[in-house]
């Protein structure tokens, strides 16, 4: 048996991870970083292969992580974690510097940073291994408790993309379930893109199957990012 819940109690650092590409700059959250090696300095970074980050990775051979204090508000989160650079500039109202490597270090609510040169990449199905050298760390702000990715579910209430390798997919309705719910519509979420569908319900709220968006209680979230249902909007078939 797989319990995949009990994997949240691994515990990791909630991070902004940027790079560039052309002269443009891109950034997203990460949760899946480590040191490896002592000597020289190196850590990885897990970093899912269809994010806009990835391909300035790939391009850069450089990355920087800002470790994100625990005061991080939500909205914040969700602009860095849950939109793509694709969509909007991340950087346009964000405090930050420019490391050794060229690439911008987000200094809004980052309680130290990395800049790391990649040495070596692996790929890992949906995922790649950035494996990079430490030419840079800094503590920021002393002061900053770091957030862990246990505080950021358990404590913030915070949800996971579908793009983080620690996301877990829920659980598919029975083809009986599914059919009451056919002609109800399907909505989308404006924030993170999330579709909430009737023959699915929503699980991890306890949502049932065969629920319609309109009869979702007023204080339901989106199970992905925690806006709630004003942020939603018909998808038409
Ligand atoms: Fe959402």
């Amino acid at each position: 048996m797989l319990d995949l819940e009990s994997l949240y109690k691994l515990n990791y650092p909630m991070c902004i991870i940027c790079s560039k590409k052309a002269g443009k700059f891109d950034g997203c959250i990460v949760n899946t970083v480590f040191q490896i090696v002592p000597e020289p300095p190196m850590v990885t970074v897990s970093v899912n292969n269809e994010c806009l980050t990835h391909q300035y990775i790939t391009d850069g051979r450089a990355f920087t992580l800002s470790v994100l204090a625990e005061r991080t508000p939500l909205e914040f989160i969700r602009k860095w974690g849950f939109k793509s650079g694709r969509d909007i500039d991340k950087f346009e109202q964000a405090e930050y510097k420019t490391g050794r490597t060229g690439i911008p270090i987000v200094l809004d609510n980052a309680a130290s940073f990395i800049e790391a040169e990649v040495v070596e990449t692996i790929e890992v199905k949906t995922h790649t291994l950035f494996i990079g050298r430490i030419v840079a760390c800094e503590t920021i702000d002393e002061q900053k408790i770091p957030m862990t990715y246990t505080y950021y579910r358990d404590v913030k209430g915070g949800k996971t993309p579908r793009t983080a390798a620690t996301f877990i997919a829920k659980k598919k309705p029975t083809d009986n379930l599914k059919q009451g719910a056919n002609n109800m519509k399907k909505y989308k979420c404006l924030m993170c893109g999330y579709i909430y569908d009737p023959a699915v319900g929503d699980p991890e709220s306890d949502i049932k199957p065969g629920t319609a968006f309109e009869d979702l209680p007023d204080d339901w979230v989106c199970p992905d990012c925690g806006v709630g249902k004003d942020e939603f909007e018909p998808v038409e078939d």
